[in-house]
């Protein structure tokens, strides 16, 4: 979860030309009591005190928390919540406003925070609060997952309610991280059926994948119709990936993200995990690039980064790995039929009834349309690139970091 992921990828977008596809933004900070409308507030006190020098002492007084060795405290991580959370926030309300009709958020989709715990790097979960702010209008949301782990935190926040549909397509052996996301996992009460496991084993390739992907998703979009999207990419579901042991290619994980834009749906895109870094940072520009309309060149744009991307310099580098692909034809079709039967329960979409919007969105409008700022300015520390000319339009993208050069 380094922030440097972040700066390839900004650097990358940037000297693709691709800020003049896009509406670029520096979102405001999450306020705390956008925090606390879903976690809890001790959760929240625990976050706003907490430093590497007071965490023993801390963590004596909120006992109940699960910190282990994968959600490291570090300094200013109650900002680092605010900032991901305010963007994920922020875009969910340009998609309301019908501002723009799709958002990024590279920063965004800690997928695994709970509502009174951390897990598996991820603090704040800024999927969930995005979530909550498109039901304030839309009526049904759909989640889409595609990183390597369980969507395992946006699952439990909506798993009574049939008004958020989630789908995760993971490894899952009932071991490897979080543990969760057996295809029996439905959702209980008035969300029982609106919540879709896809579990997959290790070495899926592109074609088995995006085969699946497109099945799944063509039936959850047609039976549940939904309003409004957010798509987690976590990028550790590519080949080579340090956590990872999925074998997309960037076009493969890119596909879905394809495949999601073409219903037309206004949509949230958000990050999620990643681990090798420069495949994260191609992954990521090549699906903004998807996003914008575009296919991008395969050589790289020149960039003070360039020594990551050496020997090859390509953004669409080999990833093959030398994993076996453990999924078998018949595995692949029983999830299909299996999760084909369970959206025949739903039998047409719920009827919610459309609430009014709520008077406060229009003031909160009014004040996101800063949209100047630093992002800009990679741009320029990279030697020249020729930006071309074409209609701004579309996205908000989040990069606040640039001085890990840790290169791995
Ligand atoms: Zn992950």
């Amino acid at each position: 979860m380094k922030p440097h992921r972040l700066t390839l990828t900004n650097h990358l977008v940037m000297n693709y030309g691709l800020a003049k596809y896009m509406d670029i933004y520096e979102p405001r900070l999450a306020t705390e009591e956008e925090i606390r409308e879903f976690h809890s507030d001790d959760y929240v006190e625990f976050l706003k005190k907490v430093t590497p020098k007071n965490f023993e002492e801390i963590q004596k007084q909120f006992t109940s928390f699960n910190i282990g060795d994968d959600c490291p405290i570090f300094d200013g991580i109650w900002d680092f919540c605010k900032i991901y959370s305010g963007a994920s926030i922020e875009a969910a309300r340009k998609l309301i406003s019908g501002d723009s009709e799709i958002c990024i958020n590279w920063m965004g989709g800690l997928h695994h925070a709970k509502k009174y715990e951390p897990s598996g790097f991820c603090y704040v979960n800024d999927i969930v609060l995005a979530i909550l702010q498109l039901l304030r209008v839309h009526p049904r949301v759909l989640y889409v997952d595609i990183d390597i782990h369980h969507g395992d935190g946006v699952q439990e926040a909506f798993y009574t309610t049939d008004r958020v549909m989630t789908v995760s397509f993971h490894k899952y052996n009932g071991d490897f991280f979080p543990g969760t996301g057996a295809i029996d996992e439905l959702g209980s009460g008035l969300g029982k059926h609106f919540t879709v496991n896809v579990p997959l084993k290790d070495g899926i390739d592109d074609i088995e994948y995006t085969n699946l992907f497109k099945s799944v998703m063509t039936q959850v979009v047609g039976v549940f119709k939904p309003s409004s999207i957010v798509m987690q990419c976590g990028a550790d579901s590519l080949g080579l990936d340090r956590l990872g042991v999925f074998n997309l290619s960037v076009k493969g994980h890119g596909e879905c993200v394809k495949f999601m834009k073409k219903f037309k749906i206004p949509m949230l895109v958000v990050g999620g995990g990643g681990y090798t870094i420069r495949n994260v940072a191609r992954c990521w520009t090549y699906e903004t690039g998807i996003i914008c309309g575009l296919e991008l060149p395969n050589t790289l744009p020149k960039t003070i980064y360039k020594d990551f991307f050496y020997p090859d310099n390509k953004l669409h580098a080999t990833l093959d790995s030398k994993l076996v692909n453990e999924n078998s034809k018949r595995y692949l079709e029983a999830v299909r039929t299996n999760i084909a039967e369970q959206l025949r329960y739903l039998k047409g979409a719920p009827s919610i009834q459309m609430q009014e919007i709520p008077p406060d969105i229009q003031g909160f409008m009014d004040s996101e349309t800063n949209a100047d700022l630093d992002i800009a300015s990679d741009a320029d520390k990279d030697l020249s690139f020729d930006e071309g000319s074409a209609k701004p339009k579309l996205a908000t993208l989040s990069e606040y970091y640039e001085n890990d050069m840790d290169n791995d």
